[in-house]
């Protein structure tokens, strides 16, 4: 046994193309801040990202990896096929009219779901690179969201992430990872096995198990990884030792600037990611000012003037991000 027991997701990270469309689809559209413009710390000629709430608090977080290049990817097995966000439950028809206005791809209408034996009420559309998102209609979500999009009105604001569905061949393999390494609570469900992290929001992972589908291919509109949260470094490097016990093959703990981050794989292929609450996005930019700047860590602001010109120019709202637009 062990004693790892993430309290909820940390942040979900996915693959798009244009920096600008993502930027301007997640701001712009979904209503969420642009917590952090950076890079990928194993890629630094691209951008890294970041949109939450109005601090980046764990489990609001949805980032990217925009590689423009990057072919169209395939939904399938081994991969983590929806990212849902927590909406009000009054607001699904508000978001239904608010997506269909600007074009996005309503994939499915509201709707009500079997969620382990109970129904649940979700809308779902895919963005500009065909990621899919679920908005679940959530009931006593007091998280406040980010309010500062004048399109979008405080009480339909996206409050954080909802869920996770991760689609497997096969589902006894992930489901005892999830349960006997991970201190997930099983919930039941027949087509959609529902694991828990305890009753925060923004603490539920959901598994359909499906032997028809093709094997996912992950590339441009899939995600990348799913991270889950842990309280502090100590406590990361304790469940890091369990794990590692316990025969998986863990990265050593990588300094990610807003937190510490040690990733491994689930049997059916999801790469996971254990991420810890601290130090947070306001480490190096004050909250007013989140993403508005080209943010490196220390160790790359030495070669910042290659990275900024590898950089494809970048704006958020009336702000010039990155280069002269
Ligand atoms: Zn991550």
């Amino acid at each position: 046994m062990t004693d790892i027991a993430p309290h909820g997701l940390h942040h979900v990270t996915a693959i798009a193309s244009d920096p600008q469309r993502n930027v301007d689809f997640y701001t712009g559209v979904l209503g969420l801040r642009l917590v952090k413009t950076t890079v990928n710390f194993d890629d630094p000629g691209t951008y890294h990202l970041y949109y939450g709430d109005e601090a980046g608090r764990p489990s609001t977080i949805l980032s990217f990896f925009p590689w423009r290049d990057v072919d169209r990817g395939r939904q399938g097995t081994g991969l983590t096929t929806a990212t849902a966000f927590s909406i009000p439950p009054e607001s699904l028809g508000w978001w239904q009219n608010h997506l269909a206005e600007h074009g996005a791809d309503v994939v499915d209408p509201p709707r009500d779901r079997d969620a382990a034996g109970q129904a649940e009420e979700v809308l779902t559309f895919r963005d500009p690179d065909g990621l899919v998102i679920d908005l679940v209609a959530s009931p006593g979500d007091s998280r406040s969201g980010w309010d500062g999009v004048a399109a979008i009105p405080a009480e339909h604001a996206v409050r954080g992430l909802h869920s996770v569905t991760l689609t497997e061949r096969e589902l006894d393999p992930t489901a005892s990872m999830l349960t006997g390494l991970l201190g997930m609570h099983a919930e039941g469900g027949d087509d959609r096995a529902r694991f828990d992290m305890g009753d925060a929001p923004g603490a539920v992972l959901d598994v359909t198990a499906t032997t028809g589908a093709p094997e996912g291919l992950q590339a441009g509109g899939t995600v990348h990884h799913v991270a889950f949260r842990a309280p502090d470094g100590q406590t990361q490097e304790r469940w890091r030792q369990q794990l590692v016990d316990a025969g998986l093959e863990v990265t050593p703990i990588l300094d990610r600037q807003y937190f510490t981050s040690i990733y491994f794989r689930e049997p059916g292929g999801v790469l996971f990611e254990i991420a810890t609450d601290r130090p947070g996005f306001d480490v190096d930019e004050p909250l007013l000012e989140l993403g508005r700047h080209l943010k490196l860590p220390p160790w790359l602001e030495p070669t910042r003037e290659q990275i900024e010109a590898s950089l494809p120019p970048l704006r958020a709202g009336d702000d010039v991000v990155q280069g002269t637009a």
